[in-house]
């Protein structure tokens, strides 16, 4: 085969054959800010597959909330901790999520082979670790670490270098686009409802779900549904709300209508308290006139932090479970202990997913019961754009993709 240098975006080379070099949205230290400049287009040197590794040809790669972190260069300078840790490339090529196919595999890769249509999770982590060897969670491993975020060569290029373990069948019935949009957000809802037994969404259960419209919560809405639970979701705004009642939500509360948001005031000060928790009773029964019963809820689906866990673990129903993956608004959350310990609520962190919830959430969306939520769907050029406005929350409902080798928004396999 001849050798080449590098190809459009859009261009598929032959099956297997790989460019000198690829096209890839890059963040570099000097451009750190605000998403819509600091993702740049460049040539980069096309990586190879190692042992135990794939490099897939991208169709389509999703967009997630850590590249805008990865972006601003805060909380974490994710270039500055790989170097730290012996890495040398000075650029980001962030993406954690991606659809495409399989263009070579490394050493010892069995699970996939050249021309497999895939979709690729962001779980990576050392096999080789004590913990994991000893059976422990990989996604629990110190050794774990979000491909496209805490790793370099993402989904945002042409091509993506992965470990093979990451690659889970694409389904049949979606295009590239929707196949890159759900992964990141699904699997790491599917921890956080299944994975903490004995807080599992059971049928009839009732789960608040923050930013039920959102990219987690979303797929959150559709997978207590489908488990047979009881969503209600929080939004800013009836349209938002609407939109999760469309995927399943019993109802929704609208967050705009509350002002008791943020850190809990000292509990000594018996005014400033009480206020506040005037406005959290508030939004309990308002949440029990949109279930239509006096029930808290057994889960709270959590992942705005700061502003929100107060109320979250006031809600919370006695010996249920608030359960936490990020913190958008901020991380220093207070909470009014007697209300964890008195009322014997649980506050569990849960960070995405291994690689068997990753692959029952897949099979979730191969058999229609979860959907992708794809709302709009970019060009290569404006990864920037698509993060500035998740950045400014003014993206639209469920999640967003890039085009990468795909043409379109509808392209499907073939
Ligand atoms: P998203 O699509 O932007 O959705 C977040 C939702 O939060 C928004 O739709 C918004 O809905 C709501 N929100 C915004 N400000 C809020 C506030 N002050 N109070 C309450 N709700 C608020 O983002 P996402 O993809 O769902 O990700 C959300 C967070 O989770 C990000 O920080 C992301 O990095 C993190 N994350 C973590 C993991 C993990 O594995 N640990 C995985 C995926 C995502 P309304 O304005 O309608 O309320």
């Amino acid at each position: 085969m001849d050798v080449l240098d590098a190809v459009d975006i859009g261009v598929m080379p032959a099956l297997g054959q790989i460019p000198k070099r690829m096209r890839a949205m890059v963040i570099r230290p000097e451009r750190y800010g605000e998403p819509r400049s600091a993702f740049v287009e460049e040539l980069i040197d096309t990586p190879e597959p190692r042992a135990g590794e794939a490099l897939v040809y991208v169709m389509a790669a999703g967009v997630n909330y850590n590249n805008v972190w990865a972006a601003l260069g805060r909380p974490v300078d994710v270039i500055a901790a790989r170097q730290k840790a012996g890495e040398s490339e000075a650029f980001h090529i962030g993406g954690s999520d991606a659809s495409g196919i399989v263009w070579a595999v490394g050493d010892g890769v069995e699970n996939v082979k050249v021309g497999d249509h895939v979709v690729a999770h962001c779980g990576v982590w050392d096999v080789n670790d004590p913990w994991i060897r000893d059976g422990g969670d990989p996604i629990v491993s110190q050794t774990a670490r979000i491909w496209g975020y805490e790793t370099n060569w993402g989904s945002f290029a042409q091509f993506t270098r992965v470990q093979a373990h990451q690659l889970l069948p694409k389904p049949e019935n979606l295009s590239w686009a929707a196949a890159a949009a759900y992964m990141r957000v699904g699997a790491t809802a599917y921890r956080m409802l299944n994975g903490w037994p004995p807080h599992v969404v059971r049928p009839n259960d009732v789960v608040l779900v923050w930013g039920g419209s959102g990219g987690l919560g979303s797929q959150a809405v559709q997978i207590v549904r489908a488990l047979g639970g009881i969503p209600i979701a929080v939004t800013s705004g009836p349209e938002r709300g609407e939109f999760a009642m469309r995927l399943g939500a019993h109802g929704y509360l609208d967050r705009r209508d509350f002002t008791h948001w943020g850190a809990l005031p000292d509990w000594r000060d018996d005014n400033a308290y009480n206020e506040w928790a005037k406005g959290a009773r508030a939004f309990g029964k308002a949440f029990w006139d949109v279930l239509g019963e006096r029930r808290n809820p057994r889960i709270v689906f959590e992942h705005p932090g700061e502003s929100t866990i107060p109320t979250s673990i006031f809600v919370c129903d006695n010996g249920g479970m608030v359960v936490i993956c990020a913190g958008t608004t901020g991380y220093l959350a207070a909470v009014d202990l007697r209300y964890l310990w008195m009322r014997q609520k649980r506050l569990q962190g849960s960070h995405f997913a291994n690689d068997e919830q990753c692959a029952a959430f897949n099979e979730m969306v191969a058999r229609g019961e979860v959907d992708p939520c794809l709302s709009r769907t970019f060009a290569f050029e404006d990864v920037g754009v698509a993060h500035q406005l998740m950045y400014e929350n003014k993206h639209p409902e469920g999640n967003m993709a890039v085009l990468v080798g795909a043409r379109d928004a509808e392209q499907r396999d073939g």
